[in-house]
């Protein structure tokens, strides 16, 4: 403890820059570090087998033939049991003593709307949600809703619906009653993490962000989606108040997606809308975390004077699945978070993840360290002060961190792909502008 304030001081003292303060080969958050496990899309493909027929792999390789896959998946198709189950094994042989897991949604497959149903979905959820007590016994799980988590996809609605009561119920384990009230109602809730470490209260909000997903045919048009806008700004006024922190997790990311050209993944005006809020309250707000997007990407908002003031983290999927025309997917990955035990500041992150060709070829799902964010890219904690000065490291045409970050982005999928021109603008502006206006002045300067 005493080292590391020293040092953090010191760091203080020389805070020119994020660099200055790197601690290499030491990680700083050893000792009074809290930590907590990441998970995001699992897309369980119940009908994965290996068969001699390619086609007939699993439904969500959707007649493609899934060619290489073993016993762990394939790039083509979605989890299958055994490969989820190894990434449970994996943390829970970690004996690392998590305060908490966050876990953002996409259980149910990639397959056609008819193939599934609601009770599909509902049975997948129970399955996933039953896994994860069975590995964490006593584990405190705060989940939150993706847009598979609904039949039809997508379609997550303004009121009660089968689907929100399921998940309020087979959450009981973990969710105080208040929480299950809103998620009954619209899919979202609040819950204070009982921690009796710090005097600092930790609030989590888990948001239903798919009710502003472009998709969603139930919420256009509507203004604020079940009030989702209200209640959020008021929880987070009363935090305030309070003097709480909040993390904040949600299943769809706001911002631009980083591999297409001025989308954003939520509505643009719910985007906006959001943005508002997040730097309204960004003193609060002390951590963000979301999935979805499959990859493994960050985001720092700015303020209106362009001040880095919140760290976003996009963390990749469990699923292997390629669904990009690109030819570029993810490798299966899962992460762990580092915080300050005193106040939640959030200090780093263990990405790990499976080298899927490898753990079929040898049929042991080996699951690694990745990285480590601050000693991959030598900064000192993962504020938004150091990933902004990081993220302009990565501009100009030989930055080894950007490459290094696209490899990350794809989970080590291929180390031989390039992001290069456009493919790395579109990185670079996703990650420092989630605004419309900001983000279009980045997209035409750069
Ligand atoms: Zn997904
Ligand atoms: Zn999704």
């Amino acid at each position: 403890m005493e080292v590391r304030s020293v040092l953090r001081s010191l760091c203080l003292a020389l805070s020119f820059g994020c660099t200055l303060c790197a601690f290499p080969g030491n990680h700083p958050a050893l000792g009074t570090a809290g930590q907590f496990w990441h998970i995001t899309d699992l897309h369980l493909d119940p009908t994965y087998h290996l068969t001699d027929d390619p086609t007939k792999v699993c439904f969500s390789s959707m007649g493609r033939p899934a060619k290489h896959a073993g016993p762990y998946g394939g790039y083509l198709c979605d989890s299958p049991y055994r490969l989820i189950q190894s990434a449970f094994k994996f943390m829970k042989d970690a004996k690392l003593q998590p305060s908490f897991v966050i876990w953002t949604g996409d259980s149910p497959p990639h397959v056609p709307v008819a193939e599934l149903s609601t009770k599909i979905v509902i049975d997948i959820l129970r399955n996933m949600t039953q896994t994860i007590q069975e590995y964490f016994k006593d584990l405190q799980v705060f989940p939150a809703l993706g847009n598979h988590d609904y039949w039809p996809q997508d379609q997550l609605p303004v009121n009660r619906s089968d689907v929100y009561n399921a998940a309020a119920d087979m959450w009981k384990q973990w969710l105080t009653q208040d929480a299950r009230w809103t998620l009954r109602k619209g899919g979202f809730y609040t819950q204070i993490f009982n921690c009796n470490v710090t005097q600092q209260t930790l609030r989590i909000i888990s948001l239903n962000t798919n009710l502003y997903y472009s998709p969603n045919k139930e919420t256009e048009g509507i203004p604020d989606p079940a009030g989702q806008f209200v209640w959020l700004e008021n929880t987070l006024k009363k935090a305030q108040q309070n003097k709480e922190k909040v993390y904040l997790i949600a299943h769809v990311p706001p911002g631009y997606l980083p591999d297409s050209m001025g989308t954003t993944a939520i509505r643009e005006k719910d985007n906006e809308r959001l943005v508002q809020i997040f730097r309204k309250y960004s003193e609060v707000i002390v951590g963000q975390f979301t999935g979805h997007t499959h990859r493994d990407s960050i985001m720092v908002l700015l303020d209106n004077q362009g001040n880095p003031i919140n760290s976003l983290f996009v963390a990749p999927a469990v699923t292997p699945q390629r669904l990009s025309l690109n030819g570029v997917t993810n490798n299966p990955g899962l992460r762990l978070y580092k915080y300050d035990t005193d106040d939640y500041t959030l200090l780093d992150i263990w990405q790990y993840y499976l080298n899927l060709t490898e753990a079929n070829e040898e049929k042991i799902p080996e699951w690694k360290l990745e990285y480590i964010m601050t000693v991959a890219y030598g900064i000192k904690d993962i504020q938004p002060q150091c990933l902004y000065n990081l993220a302009n490291t990565f501009i100009g045409p030989y930055s080894q961190k950007f490459q290094m970050y696209y490899n990350h982005y794809i989970v080590s999928y291929n180390s031989s792909v390039e992001c290069v021109g456009l493919c790395k603008v579109k990185q670079i502006c996703a990650i420092k502008y989630l605004d419309h206006a900001s983000y279009m002045n980045c997209i035409l300067r750069e």
